[in-house]
């Protein structure tokens, strides 16, 4: 057997011991994960800034508080979530008992991506745990060194029957691939999704598919442009563009672009100084692969501020690019890195007609005072999330299903969604040994005389 094979058939060994279904044991589990974020946050930064130059500070805003925070609400909110949930009755089922019950799928396997390496990976655990299924946990090979250091602390902490961690690259994602799982969660890029996705219909499993794509951001000319380009500057340039929900492009009338471009450069300037290389906020690309696929990307366009880079340092200054057309390189693909292209539209309509042209966006940005503006964009669009006026912060609330539609994925997590997402919800009704007056009905023969017609 190969260790893939291993470890699925050990997680499911311990699945059917029952203990992952006992609310006590996930509560204790979801403790333990706790636990770790508060013991170990040193080794997940080191290894962090070690995979994508992120500082401390960085990962504990963007990984792991945002973490602890989902695992406190499972911990506090899973007797509800886990309790039968009353449903309406119709007149032929008012005395009996219907509910739903939440039940376990089994064993899950989590494929995370390595841009955000906790957070992708671990916050669909929570919901495997706290929804009572075992998990086998695949962290990205490209961030080289989370991935030993989640290998390695998880069962520390863990039960490491129920929630096995597997490393490697694409021959052991492939061979986990291979085994049957009863649920697939898998984080990364639209093509490797179709593998995925073809690889379960083998066995019918479902999946949660948490994708990418070319999220567009469109800039009203009657807005506070300044506060709004702030905002813009610090969604695309955190974790150095890398970031799935990132505004991949901004979308505005030709007479603002010289403003947003001017403010873009001065938040950059805030933000991350005149240099941004030696600033501890500013990222790395996270390896020359994906480096050389950036820069390739900027060779037609015009750079309007930054462009400089090293690739020895896997370095790109932020980077503004102005009058890009839709048929240039930086266009055609999701760009995740710190590349800001700036097209030009007549209006509302226009960017509307062409983000409804392109395949359906993880996330919808437009910034906006009139709220006409933004409930037309809302309404005549459609994307994973929808923000006015802000960027990112949609990904922090437990309380918004957190997903894609369309190319941009299938499926939603994040809080009571997780727990839902891997949960089977099961129509239990329980009716009583009597009252069969009222049943005679259903019974042939279904002569006219008996159904009274
Ligand atoms: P990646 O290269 O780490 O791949 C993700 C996972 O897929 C890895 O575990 C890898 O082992 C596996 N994999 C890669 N190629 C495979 C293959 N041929 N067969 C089977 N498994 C394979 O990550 P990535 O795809 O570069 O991640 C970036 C993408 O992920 C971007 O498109 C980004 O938008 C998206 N993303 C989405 C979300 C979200 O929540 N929707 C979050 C983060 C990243």
């Amino acid at each position: 057997m190969s260790q893939e094979q291993q470890a699925v058939a050990r997680a499911r060994k311990a699945f059917e011991t029952g203990r992952s279904k006992c609310l006590e044991h996930r509560i204790r589990q979801l403790q333990n994960l706790q636990l770790l974020f508060t013991e170990r946050q040193t080794e997940i930064a080191d290894a962090i800034k070690k995979d994508l130059n992120k500082s401390e500070q960085g990962t504990q805003l963007y990984e792991t508080l945002g973490l602890e925070g989902e695992i406190s609400l499972a911990i506090r909110k899973l007797k509800e979530w886990a309790a039968p949930r009353s449903v309406e009755k119709n007149l032929l089922t008012l005395s009996d008992t219907i509910y739903i019950k939440p039940e376990p799928l089994g064993v899950v396997l989590i494929i995370g991506a390595w841009n955000y390496p906790w957070a992708v990976t671990i916050q669909p655990l929570i919901g495997a745990i706290a929804a009572g299924n075992a998990a086998v946990v695949k962290p990205s090979e490209v961030c080289v060194h989370t991935a030993k250091v989640m290998e390695r602390l998880l069962p520390l902490y863990i039960d490491k029957e129920l929630y096995p961690v597997v490393t490697g690259g694409v021959p052991e994602t492939q061979e986990l691939l291979r085994q049957r799982f009863d649920h697939i969660f898998y984080t990364g890029n639209s093509t490797v999704g179709k593998i995925i996705m073809e690889a379960a219909a083998k066995n019918l499993t479902p999946v949660t598919l948490e994708l990418g794509g070319k999220s567009p951001c469109y800039i009203d000319k009657n807005c506070d442009i300044s506060l709004a380009c702030r905002r813009i500057t610090w969604g695309k340039y955190t974790n150095c563009g890398q970031t799935c929900i990132a505004p991949d492009y901004i979308l505005c009338e030709p007479s603002i672009q010289d403003r947003v471009i001017a403010e873009v450069k001065k938040s950059i300037k805030e933000f991350y100084t005149d240099n941004p290389k030696t600033c501890p906020d500013y990222g790395r690309i996270i390896n020359q692969r994906h480096f050389k696929r950036i820069m390739e990307m900027v060779t037609d366009s015009t750079i309007a501020a930054g462009g400089e880079n090293d690739e020895s340092d896997c370095y790109i200054a932020p980077t503004v690019l102005r009058d890009v057309k839709p048929e240039a390189k930086v266009m055609q693909d999701e760009i995740f890195g710190p590349l800001l292209p700036i097209l030009s539209v007549s209006g509302l309509e226009d960017a509307i007609k062409f983000i409804n042209k392109r395949e359906k966006p993880l996330a919808l940005y437009v910034f906006s005072t009139d709220k006409k503006v933004i409930d037309k964009m809302r309404d005549e669009t459609s994307s994973g999330g929808f923000l006015a006026n802000d960027c990112l912060v949609h990904f922090s609330l437990s309380s918004l299903p957190f997903g894609g539609v369309g190319n941009s994925g299938m499926g939603c997590y994040h809080g009571k969604f997780s727990f839902d997402q891997l949960s089977h919800l099961r129509s239990c009704l329980v009716k009583q040994l009597k009252m069969e007056g009222p049943n005679s009905m259903r019974y042939p023969p279904h002569t006219a005389k008996k159904l009274g017609w």
